[in-house]
């Protein structure tokens, strides 16, 4: 079976400890390889080869920096298809989905911020002709880059690219869940030519490897995305340590459907922004409000759409639904849809563990689910189920609905459907979320800021926000 290694000072490695942990192909719930079980002594190696590396790859000319970068780049596109179907056996995905949406996007991400530090200037204020001052933005030291199992190798490098871009050496752990594209990653860091000890990835659970990570004193900045529960912990550990935060965490976002939107697109877009990787995004809209001259209508033809999507095998063609990415996430929202029940809930089409037959029967597989009948306020309206489930409840009037959105403890992403523009400008300034799509979802710019509000997180990713982010920030006073 295929061993997993880490990736510490430019050789893959074992850890230390010879123990790993079953890597688990979702779609046929079978162990399928191994990763290392990573602990503090692992964590200590990562650290020290980030620590020798951090003066060669900080004072390296940005250009060459750039440079080694690209061809990291260059080698995720040349190997794209056998990424996207590791992303695929690993996560649960349909292929169609890795490879049109989360490779692509890895290279993105590398190649964005490889050009992105070329263009990155800062500012100088002159006083009144008595003093002038600039700023600078300097890399830190050792980045601590954590990441998730939704979109594995994508969130990975959206982390890495603007850490290393800006000077800083990296000691990242990707999900003990879906580990398998980071490991890939690491032999194009090898084959690039990345210097030795400049990247880290040390494999192993959250609360033992990551933790490790947070813990260590020579880490001084950390750059999570993942569950808001993970992130207070991790917020409790760094905040009395000093440490530079980025979360990126959890989302309930609300998508709003007034009666004078564009019928079928918001309704094609809706099935899209609800079930695109099984409901596993942290920007899907799992909340929907629907305008009461406008709800039955809509949800009627809502419900015959999403009953067309087909659930089946990740790596054919014709799938729309894969699998949900492990056996206890898969209980977890099945529970949740059993939540709703005794909430009240009526469930129009799915509510089950879907059977997809072959090589598949024993495979982690949910139908997709629509729940109406709930008020905004109950648990299932508030808590995140991150899986293929949606709800619809009807609203009169703006203000109603805008209260209805902003109820619960996110504010990550929020969808608005309207042809009326004043009304588009009017509720996106009132929605407590950090990204607003009117009448889009996932439209992906990479220079925007990217973060939510309230307990989707603090700070922002994206664009000159995650290069400030990752670099610390000295002003020089002149007097004149
Ligand atoms: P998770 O919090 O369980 O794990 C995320 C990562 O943190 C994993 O690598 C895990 O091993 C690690 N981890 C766990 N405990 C840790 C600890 N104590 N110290 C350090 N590291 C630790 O999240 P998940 O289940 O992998 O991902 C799903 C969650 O991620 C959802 O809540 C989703 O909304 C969120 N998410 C947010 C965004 C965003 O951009 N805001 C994007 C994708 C996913």
């Amino acid at each position: 079976m295929k061993k997993i290694q880490n990736y510490i000072n430019g050789a893959l490695v074992a850890p230390q400890s010879g123990q790993y942990l079953d890597n688990y192909n979702p779609a046929e719930g079978k162990v399928y390889s191994l990763i290392p079980d990573s602990d503090k002594a692992d964590v200590e190696e990562a650290v020290e080869a980030a620590k020798n590396a951090f003066e060669g790859w900080s004072s390296m000319p940005v250009q060459k920096r750039s440079d080694i970068m690209n061809k990291i780049a260059d080698l995720i596109d040349k190997n794209h298809d056998r990424l996207a179907e590791a992303e695929s056996v690993d996560n649960g995905k349909p292929l169609k989905l890795a490879q049109r949406v989360d490779i692509p996007r890895a290279s993105s991400n590398m190649r964005f911020y490889a050009t992105a530090i070329l263009h990155f200037s800062s500012e100088s204020h002159m006083l009144d002709g008595e003093a002038v001052n600039y700023t600078t933005r300097t890399p830190v030291g050792v980045a601590g880059c954590i990441s998730p199992w939704n979109l594995p190798l994508y969130l990975f490098t959206w982390k890495i690219a603007p850490a290393l871009a800006a000077g800083n050496t990296v000691v990242a752990k990707p999900s003990e869940v879906t580990p398998m594209t980071a490991y890939l990653f690491s032999e194009m860091c090898i084959e690039a030519g990345l210097p030795a000890g400049v990247l880290n990835i040390v494999h192993g659970l959250g609360a033992k490897a990551g933790q490790a990570i947070i813990e260590h004193p020579d880490v001084p900045l950390i750059s999570f995305t993942g569950g808001t529960a993970t992130g207070k912990s991790i917020a409790a550990t760094a905040a009395p340590m000093f440490k530079k935060l980025s979360l990126e965490l959890g989302g309930k976002n609300p998508n709003i459907i007034f009666e004078d939107c564009d019928f079928e697109q918001a309704l094609h877009t809706s099935v899209h922004s609800s079930f695109a990787n099984q409901g596993q995004i942290c920007l899907c809209g799992s909340r929907m409000f629907v305008q009461e001259s406008i709800y039955d209508k809509f949800v009627n033809a809502f419900v015959e759409k999403v009953k067309e999507l087909t659930v089946g095998d990740p790596l054919e063609d014709g799938t729309k639904v894969g699998a949900v990415v492990s056996e206890p996430h898969m209980n977890k929202v099945i529970s949740y849809i059993r939540l709703a029940q005794e909430e009240g809930g009526e469930v129009l089409t799915g509510g089950h563990r879907a059977k997809v037959a072959g090589r598949c029967t024993d495979g982690y597989f949910i139908e997709p689910t629509v729940i109406t009948g709930l008020k905004h306020n109950c648990r299932t309206n508030q808590e995140e189920i991150f899986g293929p489930v949606v709800t619809i409840m009807p609203f009169k009037e703006e203000k109603e609905v805008i209260d209805y959105a902003n109820s619960t403890a996110y504010g990550l992403s929020a969808t608005i459907w309207t042809e009326n523009l004043k009304r588009a400008h009017r509720v996106a300034h009132q929605l407590k979320s950090g990204i607003i799509w009117v009448n889009c979802w996932l439209v992906r710019d990479l220079r925007t800021p990217f973060g939510g509000m309230k307990q989707s997180g603090v700070g922002r990713e994206g664009g000159w926000e995650a290069l400030r982010f990752f670099t610390e920030t000295k002003n020089i006073c002149i007097k004149l």
